[in-house]
């Protein structure tokens, strides 16, 4: 169990994050949404501990973990889909999976054919067994994605950090991405998904928070979000 309180996270004198707080349960799929610039990345990457908050607290299962740096993070069982692509472009596939299996310390296993069957059911899992052995650069912008989904899972966090896995994919894409995150849902990880638009995760998200300039605005299911004033104002009206 995830449970956020009172993170606020400021860049000079831009309050990025201000109070946002929520508890993400194990099974259960948390949306949070909010127009462009509304800290939704920043609240992701300080839970990941890749920035430290100004204020708040993060605990998982209990255990304080805001500000520790994010290897010890990923250690604690928490994983990140970052809203952009970063792999090792001169690693294969395979390689880039494998990588991301294993914690800093323990890079000598690289070899270890353990390992190399944990990657190749992770990249089969997420439909890039056909792949394994070419180079991200070469890959479709969708595969890349499904990289993305691979790596963060690699160790079996408890929670899963999903920032706008649906971006830039067709239809069928996302139909396809949904139902890997339902999946992780259905074993039992915790979800925390970032999207533009509540309309676009509703079916897939179990409650939202609505987030606008770093502030929370809304919290509830997607249909009690999307009634919301301010939420009709921001993300619906006008666009
Ligand atoms: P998007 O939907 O475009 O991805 P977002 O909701 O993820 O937006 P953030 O990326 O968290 O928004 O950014 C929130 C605010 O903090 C923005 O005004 C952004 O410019 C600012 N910001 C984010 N990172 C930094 C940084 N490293 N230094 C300074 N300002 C930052
Ligand atoms: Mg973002």
């Amino acid at each position: 169990r995830l449970s956020v309180s009172g993170l606020v996270k400021r860049y000079g004198g831009l309050v990025a994050v201000n109070n946002i707080g929520f508890a993400l349960r194990p099974g259960e799929i948390l949306g949070l949404i909010g127009p462009n610039g509304s800290g939704k990345s920043t609240v992701m990457k300080l839970i990941m501990g890749l920035e430290r908050p100004n204020a708040g607290s993060i605990l998982l299962d209990g255990e304080e973990i805001a500000g520790r740096p994010s290897h010890r993070v990923a250690r604690a069982g928490i994983g990140l889909v970052f809203q952009h692509s970063r792999p090792l472009h001169r690693q294969t596939v395979l390689e880039n999976i494998k990588l991301a299996l294993l914690p800093d310390n323990l890079l000598r296993l690289i070899a270890d054919p353990g390992v190399e069957r944990q990657a190749r059911a992770i990249a089969e899992r997420v439909g890039l067994g056909a792949v394994l052995d070419r180079l991200p650069g070469t890959l479709p912008f969708a595969d890349l994605r499904r990289m993305e989904l691979a790596k963060a899972i690699a160790r079996d966090p408890k929670v899963v950090l999903v920032d706008e896995p649906f971006a830039g994919l067709t239809s069928g894409e996302v139909a396809d991405f949904s139902a890997l995150i339902r999946g992780f849902r259905d074993e039992g990880k915790a979800v925390l998904l970032v999207d533009h638009n509540v309309k676009s995760v509703a079916a897939l998200v179990d409650r939202v928070l609505a987030m606008y300039l770093g502030e929370p605005v809304a919290e509830g299911s997607a249909a009690e979000v999307m009634r919301n004033e301010t939420v009709r104002r921001v993300y619906l009206g006008g666009s």
